[in-house]
């Protein structure tokens, strides 16, 4: 998936944008090719004051393979995002997607559902408060010593003896030490690709085509 994305993120030095008009909440931006400005996409980006809670290509790869496209990456690159925002990435690409098979492993999904929002709340409060706790050294150590004291609880109580070793750990990672209770088919080989051909197909044809 990383891969795809780079490969669309690599494509936008062929592209430029053209335009961008302001539609009742949404902005319409056109993105063309640099060398052909007959070939062209539009982005419909939907803004929320500051919020951006959408982002369509009308050339539908977010709808088929659920990354952005190159064209909305160029719109991204025009609003100064640095980082891809949270509406162009799919729940499936995220902690927050289910698992698509049920797991053999003897733990409860609603506990561990819990646990990794708890966990992720925390994470996300935690990241700021560090910050925060880190201008002072006073701070920082009455963080550390309050830290110290939630690990210290955590490999005391017999659940966590596996994490003690490398502090604790969300539930899941402790699963991952217990046997399978199946036995378990090798997999299949994977046999390395033949090296790619010479000539790509340029990326006019392949827009072309969807056209
Ligand atoms: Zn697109």
């Amino acid at each position: 998936m990383l891969k795809k994305i780079r490969a669309w993120i690599r494509l936008i030095v062929g592209l430029e944008f053209i335009s961008g008009t302001n539609q009742d909440g949404s902005t319409l931006y056109v993105v063309g090719l640099k060398e052909d400005n007959e070939v062209w996409d539009e982005v419909r980006v939907t803004f929320k004051g500051q919020a951006l809670p959408g982002v369509k290509c009308h050339f539908l790869k977010m709808d088929c393979e659920d990354i952005p496209c190159s064209h909305i990456f160029v719109v991204l690159k025009f609003l100064g995002f640095d980082i891809i925002p949270r509406c162009c990435v799919v729940d499936r690409w995220t902690m927050g997607a289910t698992a698509a098979f049920r797991s053999d492993k003897n733990n409860d999904p609603n506990v561990w559902s819990e646990h990794m929002v708890r966990y992720r709340s925390l994470r996300n409060m935690g990241s700021d408060a560090f910050f925060e706790a880190a201008r002072k050294l006073e701070q920082t150590k009455n963080v550390m010593d309050f830290l110290n004291g939630v690990l210290d609880k955590g490999s005391a109580s017999h659940e966590n003896i596996v994490a003690a070793d490398f502090g604790p750990m969300p539930t899941h990672f402790l699963s991952s030490n217990q046997p399978l209770e199946k036995r378990v088919l090798d997999p299949d080989e994977i046999r390395a690709k033949e090296a790619p051909s010479k000539r790509q197909r340029p990326f006019r044809e392949t827009l072309n085509a969807n056209n």
